[in-house]
């Protein structure tokens, strides 16, 4: 149900964009990028949209099992990892001695975008081993362009949620409408009338009978799952709203999941304090796209973003997956910075006092979902790729390696394509891996020295990577 693969999609012709001036501009700028997409799947950027018909024995690795590294020797037969020596010719891979890992994923990111930059983004996350990435909210109409140039072995992964569902003038409306409609798409595609984005990156919803109305909108476009907005749902709502950040009306909740659930899809939620995550957690959502406490903007935030034993309890019982996002509060103007290196978040309104509180709370708040068996999954939402996450929360020192590990190949792929034989090696298991310099169990910056990348069989360390720089060049952080 979720995690489709590569299957050919149309692009959105559905989601023409008639509002938008310059449309014509658009299609220009568009039409030869996805041109120049579509002939780099065959050519150096190198795209087979089938696993590698070759068969690979890899020889002298030392493969993670879950617990530790162990020597091993598997074939890559078809894409898919087995230990019986197959019958057909192989080429040989000497691991020489390299640490073998599942490779990483990314819970929560927006930056896989559209045809102008999924290949710089893609190639950043390649670099990085980030191999499976979910994206919680999205222009539709551009993840629909670039939905088959991604799931394909010689790329990343990826799910998408496109459009959330929010409250009148909630999150991340004033965002898309205000903000990244001037900063982030106006340079990449041409001018962009104010409420382009409704009902393309988020869908309004006060009512029943609205999410009634909009569901066959809410689900065109095929998400493979679906992103609300709670923010602050401790506060009375207001319409229209006062200043402070709101989002859906949390009574919605229970049918937004249900109606959801019916379809195949699962709720991921947007959630700010400690009401949002007790109205996500009653209201049957499967995952959290934050921890509370990942955004404090004032002194008085910090006590409404503290979990109780209680709700960490029910979070386990109820088996929802919350993603961990320690860097992305930095990202937001008027966070307090959540440590010293945040330097985005070190201007404005961030004193230092609830700088320091900020990170406490929020590291208690890991820790109690950690220690009340709650799955956590490594996603920094605003940071180049994951890595910045795990490396952040390695900083913390909120677990050992061995955990933080586990959360980040095994934990966090598995959650984004659930049922895919990803995450560990196992005979049948899909023939992905990275080969670390070094044992990052001993020393977990070894994450970065990544020498070997495989995705299905097919070896990554070829030409897709080499021009990695221009790539990291031409991307700035969002
Ligand atoms: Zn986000």
């Amino acid at each position: 149900m979720r995690g489709r693969g590569a299957g050919l999609r149309v692009v959105g012709r559905r989601f023409a964009a008639p509002v938008m001036r310059g449309t014509r501009a658009m299609l220009c700028l568009l039409a030869p990028v996805l041109l120049a997409m579509a002939a780099g799947c065959a050519g150096a950027a190198g795209a087979p949209a089938q696993p590698s018909a070759k068969s690979s024995a890899f020889i002298n690795g030392r493969w993670f099992d879950g617990q530790g590294f162990q020597p091993a020797t598997w074939y890559a037969v078809q894409g898919r990892l087995t230990q019986q020596r197959p019958a057909a010719p192989v080429e040989t891979v000497d691991l020489s001695g390299l640490y073998v890992v599942p490779p990483f994923g990314e819970a929560h990111n927006h930056n896989l975008e559209g045809p102008w930059n999924v290949r710089a983004v893609a190639e950043r996350y390649l670099r990085d081993g980030v191999f499976y990435v979910k994206n919680p909210n999205n222009v539709r109409d551009f993840a629909l362009q670039i939905r088959s140039i991604v799931n394909v072995p010689t790329s990343i992964d990826a799910i998408f949620a496109h459009a959330g569902l929010t409250g009148q003038g909630g999150h991340p409306v004033a965002l898309y409408e205000d903000v990244l409609r001037l900063s982030r798409y106006e340079p990449a595609i041409g001018p962009v009338e104010r409420g382009w984005f409704e009902n393309r990156s988020y869908v309004v919803v006060e009512t029943e009978a609205e999410l009634e109305a909009k569901w066959p909108l809410i689900t065109s476009g095929r998400p493979d799952f679906v992103k609300i907005y709670l923010a602050h749902s401790e506060t009375e709502r207001q319409q229209p709203p006062k200043t402070g950040r709101t989002g859906l009306d949390p009574r919605l909740v229970p049918a937004i999941v249900a109606k959801a659930h019916a379809a195949g899809l699962e709720v991921t939620a947007h959630v700010e304090t400690a009401a949002d995550f007790r109205h996500a957690i009653q209201g049957g959502v499967d995952e959290l796209a934050h921890v509370p406490g990942w955004l404090i903007e004032g002194t008085t935030d910090v006590e409404r973003v503290r979990l109780t034993e209680e709700d960490a309890r029910l979070a386990a019982e109820r088996k929802v997956r919350v993603v961990t996002t320690t860097v992305a509060g930095r990202a937001m103007p008027g966070a307090a910075a959540h440590q010293s290196h945040g330097h985005h978040a070190a201007t404005g309104h961030g004193q230092p006092e609830s700088a320091g509180m900020a990170t406490q709370v929020l590291t208690d708040n890991l820790r109690l979902l950690h220690r009340a068996g709650v799955v956590l999954l490594i996603g920094s939402d605003h940071a180049e790729t994951s890595l910045a996450e795990a490396l952040h929360i390695h900083s913390l020192d909120l677990f050992d390696n061995l955990t933080l590990l586990k959360l980040w190949c095994e934990a966090t792929p598995a959650a984004i394509f659930a049922g895919r034989a990803i995450g560990r090696f196992a005979e049948g298991y899909e023939a992905s891996f990275l080969a670390l310099a070094g044992n990052p169990l001993e020393d977990f910056e070894q994450v970065r020295a990544i020498r070997q990348r495989f995705k299905q069989g097919v070896p990554l360390s070829g030409a897709q990577l080499k021009d990695a720089a221009w790539s990291a060049a031409s991307q700035s952080s969002q």
